[in-house]
């Protein structure tokens, strides 16, 4: 039986060290993964919520795939595997699909402050 230990590696994004537990290691192994994590897990966390947050970052290591707008016909390419039955836009008019911002302000807690003219 092999007795994981942990270990401290250095992340390569922002250089600090952090420690690649035992259990983490037993999880990587079950896995099938050979090689250590790179990262820290706030650099991992970071780049994950980065991957989902914008579209633009990190386009190189995305796969994408060739697609013709439905609107304007033009070739495109989109970060997912088109289907039949779904149209497909190029950016510029899925940006003219998307309603246009403020949906914030359905927030609005509103009520607060508003007894300005109550009179004792
Ligand atoms: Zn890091
Ligand atoms: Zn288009």
């Amino acid at each position: 039986m092999i007795t994981m230990q942990d270990k401290t590696l250095t992340c390569r994004d922002c250089g600090r060290e952090f420690t690649f537990t035992a259990s983490e290691q037993e999880f990587f192994a079950q896995k099938g993964f050979t090689n250590e994590p790179g990262r820290c897990p706030e650099c991992r966390a970071a780049r994950k919520a980065q991957n989902g947050g914008s579209a633009s970052y990190g386009r190189s290591e995305r796969q994408m795939y060739p697609a013709v707008c439905a609107e304007c016909g033009k070739e495109t390419q989109v970060p997912f595997q088109p289907h039949d039955d779904r149209p497909v836009y190029c950016s510029d008019c899925f940006a003219t699909k998307r309603p246009s911002g403020g949906y914030e302000r359905t927030a609005s807690r509103g009520g607060y402050g508003r007894s300005s003219s109550s009179r004792w």
